[in-house]
């Protein structure tokens, strides 16, 4: 069996994490959406938030499942029995961060590889932080998000 790891902050999961999970989830046997906190980052939501968040957005996905891990994506691939970890790819920018991020990941286990998926065309400008700025500002996000986004900001 494939098992395919994605992992992010998810702070929250928008429109452009939900087509690169739905085209890893058609690359993969099972998909692990994985959220991969950096306690360094200052998050809107909280982990409890986010893991639910992911849950309710992917509840009719099959071969998605969702976890959380405070350690080394690598570690948690490793004893899930992966050796592929899903990143999307936006603009030239993601490209810096990703490259090192792949090249620390191979140096901790040089058995991982990484799979980059290119943003889609109508999703590739959407960012969590993006999304909490225009939420924040009262725009409409409805269009950029899942709605179980809607449903926690309207929590919060
Ligand atoms: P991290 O803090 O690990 O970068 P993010 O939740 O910001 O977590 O992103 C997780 C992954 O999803 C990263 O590989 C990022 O490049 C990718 N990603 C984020 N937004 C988009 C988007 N709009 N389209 C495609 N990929 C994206």
């Amino acid at each position: 069996m494939r098992i395919g790891i994605y992992p992010g902050s998810f702070d929250p999961i928008t429109n452009g994490h939900m087509d690169i999970l739905r085209r890893a989830a058609s690359l993969f046997d099972e998909v692990i959406l994985l959220l991969a906190v950096n306690p360094s980052k200052k998050s809107n939501f909280t982990i409890e938030e986010r893991l639910e968040i992911m849950k309710e957005a992917t509840k009719d996905m099959p071969n998605v499942r969702v976890d959380f891990t405070d350690g080394f994506t690598v570690d948690y691939a490793k004893k899930a029995g992966s050796a592929h970890i899903i990143r999307g790819l936006r603009a030239v920018t993601d490209f810096e961060y990703e490259f090192q991020l792949a090249a620390a990941n191979k140096f901790v286990d040089p058995e991982v590889d990484m799979v980059f998926l290119m943003a889609g065309q109508t999703t590739s400008f959407i960012s969590s932080s993006m999304i909490n700025e225009l939420h924040k500002n009262g725009a409409d996000i409805s269009p950029l998000v899942p709605p179980a986004v809607l449903k926690a900001y309207e929590g919060k």
